[in-house]
């Protein structure tokens, strides 16, 4: 059975490679699929969170994973074109609760033959998201362990020019 993994992934982190890793063992192919959202400015481009995830995949050993992007259309569209039957969504707390029942349900009367499967967060993770990373990784802490190892200087590298202007302005103003 084919699954998709859809989300923003801006970037990965250990949450969403849990998800994956756990959906990889209960399906034969997991598509980690990367969405535009265009009402979000992305700190990584899609060509950035493609190549995170296939790095942060492949040194976790999965073989059946494969990462794609999708920029215009309906999920169930494209789960149906790659011949997916399941919508795999983590859920964190009961704030991710609301929204993804909604999406759930307007994806089946959508496509019937698509079951939309939940998984638990890992309670290590369930505070984790991708915004939150950003914004420890903006003000200088420390993202080690919050993100796959094999993207940690490329997430570091992308903040640490932020940190110094940021910098720059404090010593501005004092
Ligand atoms: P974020 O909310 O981190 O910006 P995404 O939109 O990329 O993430 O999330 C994609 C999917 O991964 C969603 O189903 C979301 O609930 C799930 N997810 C995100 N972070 C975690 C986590 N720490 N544990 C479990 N699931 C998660």
């Amino acid at each position: 059975m084919i699954a998709v993994y859809p989300g923003s992934f801006d970037p990965i982190t250990s949450g969403h490679l849990d998800i994956i890793e756990r959906s990889s063992a209960l399906y034969s192919e997991v598509i980690v699929l990367v969405a535009v959202n265009p009402s979000k400015k992305p700190a990584f481009n899609l060509e950035q969170r493609v190549d995170m995830i296939e790095r942060s995949v492949h040194a976790a050993g999965l073989n059946n994973v494969r990462v794609e992007s999708f920029s215009v259309g309906l999920l169930v569209d494209y789960v149906e074109q790659s011949r997916g039957q399941v919508i795999v969504k983590g859920l964190r707390a009961v704030s991710d609760f609301e929204y993804e029942f909604q999406m759930a349900l307007l994806n089946r009367r959508l496509k019937p033959g698509i079951e939309t499967v939940f998984l638990m967060t890992a309670s290590e993770y369930s505070y984790l998201s991708s915004s939150i990373v950003k914004e420890i990784a903006r003000l200088g802490g420390q993202i080690e362990g919050l993100v796959p190892d094999t993207i940690l200087e490329q997430v570091r590298e992308r903040f640490a020019g932020l940190q110094a202007t940021a910098g720059a302005q404090l010593v501005e103003r004092s």
